[in-house]
């Protein structure tokens, strides 16, 4: 698989597809544009080798239809006052006007065509889009890790109809940082994991066993690992249809000689809302009819010692519902402490990006992912299907 780097791209015509996938507000506002930021090294490089630049994106999901909500014009917007550059908003992605319009770029010239998935060839992967799609294309630049686990025409079918294809920047540092911290980890490696759902998550675990030397689970997830190892709960989170697995997700972890942490206090309240009453006990001491909505004080305390050592840090999933001010202190602490280790850390998920924003500690995280549902397909030992139609491509080509 080639890098943008290694491609010749004066004069050409480079269809980069970036993920702007970015969340707006009720006035179409970006709140959020750091998936736009990610996108301009690739972007940057390409304008300044004299490529013609073609962006594709989707948004939303607006289901196969125009939804003029979801049009990309407030991202052409922000790119273009990244970039102090005009980008032109093109009317659709494929066509006759798309393609003339392509056609008369000059090098160094960059243009944003509009929401890919206004067409449900899109998602279907369609071929004959595919080919539609890629006709003014010399060469195709892959830098949308957050769609990477997707098997779509802009990501996987428009490869084999593009002679030049390749990785973006940012693509590169996704893959870069995710395979130093699981390929290759410098030791002890600590995994931290979170969130909501076991379900989620325990292909993920498993994968992980495999690798990490300490796993940290917290989050409305360890009250299902809680239950199976025969704590009563009260009224917490809990699959019951998946103790039995995550019984036997712990068996695993513990025949691979991963040592594992569960919380051993929790904040408990009647009701995850703002201002209901809450206490902080022992998880062994959670009354009936309440439930757990972060870890306490003492879990802060045992995962801080936890990560003291460790030499790669890779964090999934908030601690507690962070969301409310009353359940987010054990999210932060853990964020603190993962930023006050001396290891890699690698932090994956959108809501747990939010949080380490939250908390003021990106800046001292080595690498955070863009990819919410890319990185837990990758930490759950998958390959993603856009990197393997890149592969593809090559070795076709011998
Ligand atoms: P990410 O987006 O980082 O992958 P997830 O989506 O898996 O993370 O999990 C985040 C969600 O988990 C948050 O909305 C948070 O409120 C919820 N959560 C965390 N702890 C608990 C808990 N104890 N009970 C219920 N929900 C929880
Ligand atoms: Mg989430």
């Amino acid at each position: 698989m080639k890098f943008i780097g290694e491609i010749d791209l004066a004069n050409k015509t480079v269809y980069c597809r970036c993920d702007y996938n970015v969340p707006l507000d009720e006035n179409r506002n970006i709140i959020e544009d750091w998936r736009i930021r990610a996108s301009l090294p690739t972007i940057r490089h390409a304008l300044g080798k004299s490529a013609r630049v073609v962006v594709i994106s989707h948004l939303g999901r607006p289901k196969g239809n125009p939804v003029p909500e979801m049009s990309l014009a407030p991202v052409a917007r922000r790119l273009s006052e990244l970039l102090e550059k005009e980008v032109a908003l093109l009317p659709d992605c494929i066509g006759d006007e798309v393609r003339s319009s392509v056609k008369k770029m000059k090098p160094g010239e960059i243009v944003m065509l509009e929401n890919l998935r206004f067409h449900p060839e899109e998602t279907k992967n369609d071929d004959a889009f595919a080919r539609e799609l890629a006709a003014g294309a010399d060469v195709y630049i892959n830098d949308a890790f957050g769609n990477a686990h997707r098997s779509h025409a802009s990501n996987v079918g428009i490869v084999r109809h593009v002679a030049e294809c390749g990785i973006g920047y940012l693509m590169k540092s996704e893959l870069d940082y995710f395979e130093a911290a699981l390929e290759n980890p410098v030791r002890p490696f600590v995994a931290v994991l979170g969130g909501s759902k076991v379900s989620d998550k325990l292909e993920a675990i498993e994968n992980l066993s495999k690798r990490v030397d300490k796993l940290i689970i917290g989050g409305g997830m360890a009250f299902t690992f809680l239950k199976a190892s025969g704590f009563e709960v009260g009224c917490s989170l809990v699959e019951n249809n998946l103790i039995e697995a995550a019984q036997r997700g712990m068996d695993k972890a513990k025949e691979k000689g991963v040592k594992l942490y569960f919380p051993v206090d929790a904040v408990i309240a009647q009701k995850p809302a703002p201002g209901e009453a809450n206490m902080i006990v022992p998880v062994q001491e959670i009354p009936e009819d309440w439930m757990g909505l972060d870890i306490g004080p003492a879990s802060t305390r045992l995962f801080a010692e936890v990560l003291a050592d460790a030499k790669t840090v890779v964090w999934n999933g908030p601690m507690g519902v962070f969301e409310i001010d009353a359940f987010s202190r054990g999210t932060y602490a853990m964020a603190h402490a993962i930023a006050e280790t001396h290891a890699m850390t690698v932090i994956g998920g959108g809501d747990t990006d939010a949080a380490v924003q939250k908390a003021g500690e990106s800046e001292n995280m080595t690498f955070i992912s863009t990819g919410g549902g890319a990185f837990l397909w990758l930490m759950q030992g998958h390959k993603l299907p856009s990197i393997e139609a890149l592969e593809r491509h090559e070795s076709s080509r011998g």
